[in-house]
């Protein structure tokens, strides 16, 4: 039996922070599943298919990361594909507020547990709302996305 985690979140945009996460998650487990939440009452400003091109481009060579686009609940989602962990990044004690509440619950309705990795200090300051401001007054994002030219094109 393998194990598989899903990684879910917006990634608005995925970030060096995300993808330090996802290098983690692959110590642990034997298939990390990155889950693009699609909201529809949410506006984001990098389109759908940027985001998954743009995050398959940087696990093109690793066969154990894939690449989903999910409606609804991120349980449900981990039901359909046999996923039996989440797997969510922490920053600091804020992200620690909110991410308990979500895992509780999430666990409370499904059994499914999540795992939570900590941000090398390096990456802690990155958080997609201010790469977002950043790209949107025409500044460079290089220095917190990998492959930033397939995200903007
Ligand atoms: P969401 O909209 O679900 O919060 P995000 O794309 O913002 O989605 O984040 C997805 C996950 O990545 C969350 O667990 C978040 O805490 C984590 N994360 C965001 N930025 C970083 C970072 N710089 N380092 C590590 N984890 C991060």
């Amino acid at each position: 039996m393998s194990r598989i985690a899903v990684f879910p979140g917006s990634f608005d945009p995925f970030t060096k922070g995300h993808e330090c996460i996802i290098e983690k998650a692959l110590g642990l487990f034997d298939e990390v599943v990155i889950a693009i939440g699609q909201n529809t009452s949410k506006k984001y400003l990098f389109p759908l298919e940027n985001r998954k091109a743009h995050i398959k481009s940087i696990f093109e060579n690793n066969k154990r990361v894939r690449v989903e686009v999910f409606t609804g609940l991120t349980v449900t989602f981990c039901k359909e594909i046999n996923a039996d962990y989440i797997v969510r990044g922490l920053r600091d004690s804020k992200d620690f507020g909110y991410e308990r509440s979500i895992a509780q619950m999430n666990h409370e309705i499904s059994g499914i547990e999540s795992v939570f990795f900590m941000t090398v200090p390096e990456y802690t300051a990155i958080n997609s709302t201010i790469v977002r401001e950043i790209h949107k007054s025409r500044g460079s994002i290089d220095l917190f996305v990998t492959n930033a030219d397939i995200l903007v094109k």
